[in-house]
């Protein structure tokens, strides 16, 4: 790949390095900000979660070409929302216990700029919708019929999002009705994306159609900026998979982009993340959540509950299907 200037910050030093100064604990608010370990030059790179490989390669295209990292994660994750065959993300995704496909969708830029949709139904690219918040509108989250109307006025076309495969798993389904999170079976893949672009800034996105057969109108993680997903340009974004429902109970991203501001790696800040949700369910093995780091230096790690959960990573250094360490060690 064609060397680029990858950090434009004046204050570079001629080592190649930065300083960004952290917020102090509260505790220290009134001293001098502390200094985390000096940024290295980065490269470009996108992960995420799972092995949504044709995702990664896509974002790495937008990255490669000279894209933004806010462009190279939208056009990723929508590789997974228009594929018919996952059926956890987009177009194709499960429904929920009324048959309707309910989608979440949150992005998040550079500068902390941030768009959501939630309990989207009849578009196909829900983070396209989020995109379009974030830059169209005043707010950041826009719900049901109200975010569909306003795709619409977008220039969103309307589309069937059940598939003959996903009618007919849940017209199954509606025999028994039983609900279960079960384990790493795919009723609830989510894709999150976090992406450094030839600058060294930092973008994220995450997509889904959420639990399979939840209750009408559940809204899980995914679309709330700070659990399913959180990016601070400064230090570097996370992202959740799994039940939406823990990672909102401990704002999972944001405790692991902190973390990360207080100088741990994005593998230390996963594990962090993943015991502050086993200790408030301690002794609970029925549920999977996988957390995703990545550092401003391009640095990553990821963290989950059970074995089981990969992430995609891509960058010049090759694209490769990361093993997860986890928290317990057989399901
Ligand atoms: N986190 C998603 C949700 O709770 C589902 C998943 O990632 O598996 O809706």
């Amino acid at each position: 790949m064609q060397r680029r200037k990858f950090l434009k910050n004046s204050s570079l030093t001629t080592a190649g390095l930065l300083s960004v100064p952290v917020l102090a604990s509260c505790k220290d608010e009134n001293k001098a900000p502390e200094t985390v370990p000096p940024i290295q030059a980065v490269k470009p790179i996108a992960v995420c979660t799972w092995n949504f490989g044709n995702a990664t390669a896509k974002a790495w295209e937008v990255l490669n070409s000279g894209g933004s990292a806010l462009d190279a994660v939208e056009q990723g994750v929508m590789i997974e929302e228009a594929d018919v065959t996952n059926e956890t993300v987009g177009k194709g995704g499960r429904p929920d216990r009324d048959g309707n496909v309910t989608l979440d969708a949150c992005i998040m830029d550079k500068d902390g700029n941030c768009g959501s949709v939630v309990y989207l139904q009849n578009i196909a690219h829900p983070i396209s919708v989020a995109r379009k918040v974030m830059e169209e509108t005043p707010h950041i989250i826009l719900a049901g019929k109200g975010a569909e109307k306003f795709a619409y006025e977008q220039g969103f076309q309307k589309e069937d999002l059940l598939t003959e495969s996903t009618r007919k798993q849940y017209q199954e389904w509606l025999k028994t009705s039983k609900y279960e999170t079960t384990i790493n079976i795919e009723n609830h893949d989510t894709i999150g994306m976090l992406a450094i672009d030839a600058n060294g800034d930092i973008a994220g996105a995450c997509t889904t159609s959420g639990m399979a057969y939840k209750v009408a109108g559940r809204v899980g993680d995914s679309p709330i900026i700070g659990a399913g997903l959180y990016v601070d340009n400064e230090v570097g974004g996370a992202t959740a998979t799994g039940v939406g429902e823990e990672v909102i109970r401990t704002v999972g991203s944001f405790l692991i982009v902190e973390l990360m501001r207080q100088g741990m790696s994005p593998q230390e800040a996963c594990e962090v993340g993943v015991k502050r949700i086993m200790k408030k369910n301690e002794g609970r093995k029925d549920f999977q959540i996988g957390f995703l780091a990545i550092n401003k230096n391009g640095e990553t790690g990821g963290y989950c509950v059970h074995p089981g959960f990969t992430y995609r990573e891509y960058s010049e250094n090759g694209h490769e299907n990361r093993q997860v360490s986890s928290f317990y060690q057989k399901s």
